[in-house]
């Protein structure tokens, strides 16, 4: 296994792997269920060829894994970066299983990809794109067998794609096939915000037990995307004040508070937080290690490596992002006594919502977005509790106690189930 080093970012699918083997140690886990869980159930890579705006036809690759469906059908989102890899998707794709696990939702888990660069592709070659990746898959996805959503560069107009090609080769409309889609189509009100919501309400939780008062406190968002916007836009109603936010094209901090509705308006007008009036350019690390009360990592894996994890003057650390911090720096925040929120538990009220998107397509049924709103705060509550009680329990921090919480589980289901034939 290779070394983790600050220079060096571990591989996310190993990384994955140790959390579980941790876990494992705590659940007393026998070894077979420990195999079956270490490794994914089907793992699919495609070659996409797509015409380009230009003539040209570029051959793309796309993978989609499906870890363990023990829990009902696999689920999870469709990430397009020209940094994918395989490893990186098995990783998102345990992840979503321990996710919808510790919200305790009937799914097992899954993740796509596709390797490229939709910044710089056209409306119309990514629609080909997605297209032909939903054909490629569609013998595999449907709404009893494994649900795609949103994920890093896809949205609705991606779900609505992949609604509409998988329904053309199935002969029929099948909206529970995707969830995350447009409100239109059958998508849910509530879903795009969902994310940064349910991480808010983390948030608030984790602020109780550290007995912080959330009207005093400040936060810095790193990766201002779809979570990371609307968790600063949502939790600022609650009294915290932003400080600092960043994105792929830099870092800013402020000694004013941001409002971060103004923020959002300034990114959407620009395309980056970098240039926000009254703002200083700053690089990722002052950023991470700035002293506020709440820092969220909202972007990708790998961002807290032991290096930034030393310096991190943040008491709660929410993960909007999936995997931001790296096995070694949860040690050092740990030792710091920094009350990390697990991307597991913090980010799963965007799956919880997908889930009330589904059954409102399974059942014909349409809820308010206060009501799809109060039913993601009682399920991610409920979560927190569960994990937070498993960590007091066991006396671990709350990233092994919500894998604690999330492995048992799937174990549990695994082993009932036994093994076919
Ligand atoms: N991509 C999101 C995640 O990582 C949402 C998944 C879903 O709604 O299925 O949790």
């Amino acid at each position: 296994m290779m070394k983790e080093t600050s220079q060096v970012k571990p591989n996310p699918f190993e990384s994955a792997t140790q959390q579980l083997r941790n876990a494992a140690g705590y659940l007393k886990l026998d070894e077979d269920t420990f195999q079956i869980l270490s490794a994914p159930k089907r793992q699919l890579i495609v070659s996409l060829p797509v015409r380009m705006d230009n003539g040209s036809v570029r051959v793309f690759t796309g993978y989609r894994v499906q870890y363990n469906d023990a829990r009902g059908p696999f689920k999870g989102g469709i990430r397009y970066h020209p940094g994918v890899t395989l490893d990186e998707v098995k990783a998102l794709s345990a992840w979503m299983t321990w996710k919808t696990s510790v919200a305790d939702i009937p799914y097992g888990g899954a993740k796509g990809g596709i390797i490229c660069d939709p910044k710089h592709m056209s409306q119309p070659e990514l629609e080909r794109l997605t297209r032909r990746y939903a054909a490629a898959i569609a013998p595999f996805i449907g709404p009893y067998k494994d649900i795609p959503a949103p994920d890093v560069y896809t949205n609705a107009q991606t779900m609505a794609w992949i609604l509409d090609t998988y329904s053309a080769l199935e002969g029929h409309m099948s909206p529970g096939v995707v969830t995350g889609k447009p409100v239109p189509l059958g998508g849910s009100l509530g879903r795009d915000k969902a994310t940064g919501r349910g991480a808010v309400f983390c948030t608030i939780e984790a602020a109780k037990v550290n007995k912080i008062d959330l009207k005093k406190a400040t936060f810095a968002v790193e990766g201002f995307g779809n979570a990371g916007s609307n968790y600063a836009e949502i939790l600022q109603g609650y009294g915290p004040r932003l400080m600092g936010a960043s994105d792929s094209q830099g870092a800013i901090t402020s000694k004013t508070p941001i409002d971060a509705s103004k923020l959002i308006a300034y990114k959407e007008r620009t395309g980056s937080v970098v240039g926000f009036p009254g703002s200083q350019k700053a690089s990722e690390r002052e950023l991470l290690q700035m002293d506020v009360d709440v820092l969220s990592p909202a972007a990708l894996e790998n961002t807290i490596l032991p290096e930034i994890a030393k310096g991190v003057k943040a008491k709660i650390v929410t993960e909007c992002a999936n995997g931001p911090t790296t096995p070694e720096a949860d040690k050092i925040l740990h030792a710091n006594k920094v009350f990390v929120i697990p991307d597991i538990l913090a980010n799963s009220g965007g799956v919880i919502v997908s889930y009330l998107e589904w059954v409102q397509n399974l059942e014909r049924i349409g809820w308010t977005e206060t009501e799809v709103n109060d039913m993601l705060k009682k399920k991610i509550t409920g979560a927190f509790g569960d994990v937070h009680a498993a960590s007091l329990k066991h006396g671990t921090d709350m990233r092994t106690a919500a894998m604690i919480v999330a492995v048992g589980r799937v174990a549990d289901a695994v082993r009932t189930l036994g093994i076919f034939p």
